[in-house]
């Protein structure tokens, strides 16, 4: 059964051009329950940390530049269905090729700068969660 958890980054351009609000609301709207929630920067061994995953893609060292160029909103979301209801919500990686009304769709401005991030499975929802909260900061 698909669990109810995700985790989500509002991105530096997204928070940088003042989209958190409207980008909040969205997700709000779509009936995420925000968990737990943070304001704040990520140095360049904390991102390059938690793209370990991509540390041998060609856009590794873009993307650990970009991530760390401007404020963060790292948040958890409660929902049935959460991970694949909010990719979903949030739309291609590219925003060009994201479907109308999505996230990226309307707030994205290039496949890196792409405003949110949004987990990829329930394994690394919990991870990636853990990553910026300890148990006691989940509502
Ligand atoms: N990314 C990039 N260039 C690419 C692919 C991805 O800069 O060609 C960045 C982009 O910010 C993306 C992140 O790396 O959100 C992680 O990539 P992934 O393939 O996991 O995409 P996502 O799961 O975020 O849609
Ligand atoms: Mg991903």
């Amino acid at each position: 059964m698909a669990g109810n958890i995700t985790f989500t980054m509002i991105k530096p351009d997204a928070t940088t051009a003042g989209n958190t609000g409207k980008i909040l609301d969205k997700i709000i709207e779509a009936g995420f329950t925000i968990k737990a929630m943070k304001w704040t920067k990520l140095s360049k061994e904390e991102a390059g940390r938690f793209y370990a995953v991509h540390s041998e893609r060609p856009f590794f060292g873009e993307l650990v530049e970009y991530m760390t160029s401007g404020p963060i909103v790292a948040a958890i979301l409660e929902k049935d269905n959460a991970v694949e209801d909010f990719r979903t919500l949030i739309g291609a990686t590219d925003p060009q090729k994201a479907a109308e009304g999505t996230i990226r769709r309307m707030f994205a401005q290039s496949i890196a700068a792409n405003a949110v991030h949004g987990s990829d499975s329930d394994e690394n929802a919990l991870i990636e969660g853990a990553f910026y909260f300890s148990s006691r900061e989940h509502a």
